[in-house]
């Protein structure tokens, strides 16, 4: 993979400096709390949706507002607003997708009082009675994003939106199948850095850039140096720092179901109105929240992970257990039980990280199964 490109797209993500421009020159951006925010809705409305991730290190503000037991993932969002790095934004759209998310959604609007604001309410089953609700709750909000901008909603807008994402989407599982190859054409640390430059981005542009990257990996006979290919599981997790260590130590990652990867991006939108938008949503199966008429949600997590695994030939699995992760909490006994066959490493996560010791396991772990 073309290693330039990748870090020039990933510093659009570090720096965003291509949200700030896309505001100077009069756009709407508005911060999602959570990958399933339907991001066609606000990019047919004329704004860009940005995917709220914090980069800050230490999170010694956030600690005086929120409960310090919490996730990683909201503590480095509301240090870095606390800071005044997100200056450019117009408003933020949570999501109720798990208890962390709905309090760190009221949160953030008391503390930081953005123009506007908005928690778009997920119903947990999939029916037909949830779709109904979910659809009418897609249109109360709508209703809300237009009066309150002045903007415009259409079905046509909407289509062309749906067709930029899937588009995005299509382009994401061509990169993963390099991913999959015996030499993987794409380093796990190449894909994480790709995946977090599209939420710094109009996915037009972004769809751009993977074209042209795509055009290009037959100059590259990939990784073959490698001894173990790893499945990284998670919720909110986007350290490159770390996936960075574990291929230096030896591991490829070659598939995950991370929010901010497979979760957020798999799926595609099967027809072009809001109802087929409301259902690839509810039907997200990587969702740690939604479930099918009968079974659990973390059944259809399980499958998520075991589909990955399948189509990826990942050999083990490193799960990234963040302490304030209620998700991670709950979910992770599950998973050691069902893959208790499959080599696991369960690597805890608090801030600071204690690297040292982090990567001495990773490094046990790859030299045992490698
Ligand atoms: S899934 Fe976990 S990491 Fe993500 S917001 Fe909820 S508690 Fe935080």
């Amino acid at each position: 993979m073309e290693k330039d490109k990748v870090n020039q797209l990933y510093n659009f993500f570090l720096t965003r400096s291509l949200l700030k421009k896309y505001r100077e020159n009069g756009r709407i951006v508005i911060g999602t709390l959570c990958n399933n925010v339907p991001e066609e809705i606000i990019h047919s409305m004329g704004a860009v949706p940005v995917r709220l991730l914090g980069l800050s290190k230490s999170t010694e503000l956030a600690s005086a507002k929120i409960p310090t037991w919490l996730c990683l993932y909201s503590k480095r969002i509301m240090e870095d607003a606390l800071k005044g790095e997100f200056g450019f934004l117009d408003g933020i759209v949570g999501m109720t997708s798990d208890d962390t998310k709905s309090h760190f959604f009221s949160a953030y609007s008391f503390y930081l009082k953005p123009r506007f604001s908005y928690l778009i309410q997920i119903p947990y089953v999939r029916d037909e009675t949830s779709l109904d609700f979910f659809e009418k709750e897609l249109r109360r909000f709508i209703g809300r994003f237009t009066s309150f901008f002045a903007t415009e909603f259409s079905e046509e807008k909407l289509k062309e939106s749906i067709e930029v994402y899937n588009t995005f989407r299509e382009l994401l599982n061509d990169l993963s199948e390099l991913r999959y190859a015996d030499s993987p054409r794409l380093s796990g640390e190449e894909w994480l850095k790709l995946l977090l430059a599209s939420t710094s981005m109009l996915k037009e542009e972004m769809n751009d850039h993977l074209r042209e990257l795509l055009s290009k990996t037959n100059d590259f006979e990939g990784y073959k140096d490698y001894k173990l290919r790893v499945h990284l599981s998670g919720t909110d997790f986007y350290d490159v720092e770390i996936v960075k260590m574990i291929e230096e130590m030896g591991g490829i990652v070659v598939s995950d179901d991370l929010c901010t990867s497979a979760g957020y991006y798999k799926g595609f939108v099967e027809g072009k109105t809001l109802k087929d938008l409301a259902k690839r949503y509810l039907s997200q199966s990587a969702c740690v929240l939604t479930s099918g008429v009968g079974n659990l949600s973390i059944e259809d997590r399980l499958e998520f992970i075991r589909e990955r695994i399948r189509e990826s030939g990942a050999d083990a699995i490193i799960l990234l257990k963040d302490r304030g992760c209620e998700i991670c909490g709950h979910q992770c006994p599950f998973i050691l039980q069902e893959f208790s066959d499959f080599p696991t490493l369960v690597l805890d996560l608090d801030s600071p990280y204690p690297t040292e010791q982090l990567r001495t396991r990773v490094e046990a772990f790859i030299e045992s199964y490698g």
